[in-house]
């Protein structure tokens, strides 16, 4: 294959946050209501944008939390880090930004590119996070904030596109400069 149009993207975020759901959501059309923790599982997949068809590789992490170190493989040859949390899960939106510093520390830049997803908003009435709020915190990081729900599939594949287009924006930029 065209080695230009692989991307490797990363899934991180807490547990629980629907990660696993939301990929399997868009690849098989999907949604589980069954919590199986995650071992680390690399998914292949065709993603079409602006008419070009790249080849993604999907890592889904195993979860962070405040404790556990980001496996060092993603500190090379990630194209785009995807930060899940969930709109019912207030703890899981403040991992955000520590996955983030994780990211950082371990790639050692000051930014890398990425998307904040706030996932399960079906939950309408069990929400802990504002839309308001998340879109401050994806500002002040500098990526997209796109809202989900694994289970309605709303926006999921909006989701995966728009995270295969922040890593053509970058080499756009690049090589503008
Ligand atoms: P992960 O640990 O981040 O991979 O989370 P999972 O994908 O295993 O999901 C954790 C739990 O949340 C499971 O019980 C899922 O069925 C549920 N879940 C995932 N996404 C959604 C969603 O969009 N809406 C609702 N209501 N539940 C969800």
């Amino acid at each position: 294959s065209n080695k230009e149009l692989v991307r490797r993207m990363v899934v991180l975020g807490y547990r629980g946050v629907g990660k696993t759901s939301a990929i399997h959501r868009f690849l098989e059309d999907e949604f589980i209501e069954m919590y199986y923790p995650t071992v680390e599982l690399v998914h292949d997949q065709k993603i079409s944008v602006g008419g070009v068809e790249y080849e993604v590789h999907i890592i889904d992490s195993a979860g962070q939390d405040e404790f556990s170190l980001l496996d060092t493989r993603y500190a090379v040859d990630i194209d785009v880090y995807v930060i899940a949390f969930s709109v019912v899960a207030r703890k899981s939106f403040e991992m955000a930004r520590i996955i983030r510093d994780k990211i950082l520390d371990l790639t050692g830049t000051e930014s890398v590119t990425m998307v904040l997803v706030g996932n399960k908003i079906d939950l309408k009435d069990q929400r802990t996070v504002t839309y308001e709020e998340a879109e401050a915190l994806a500002k002040e990081f500098g990526c997209p904030y796109i809202e989900t729900s694994a289970k309605t599939n709303n926006n999921i594949r909006e989701l995966f596109v728009k995270s295969v287009s922040e890593t053509t924006k970058q080499e756009g930029e690049a090589a503008e400069n």
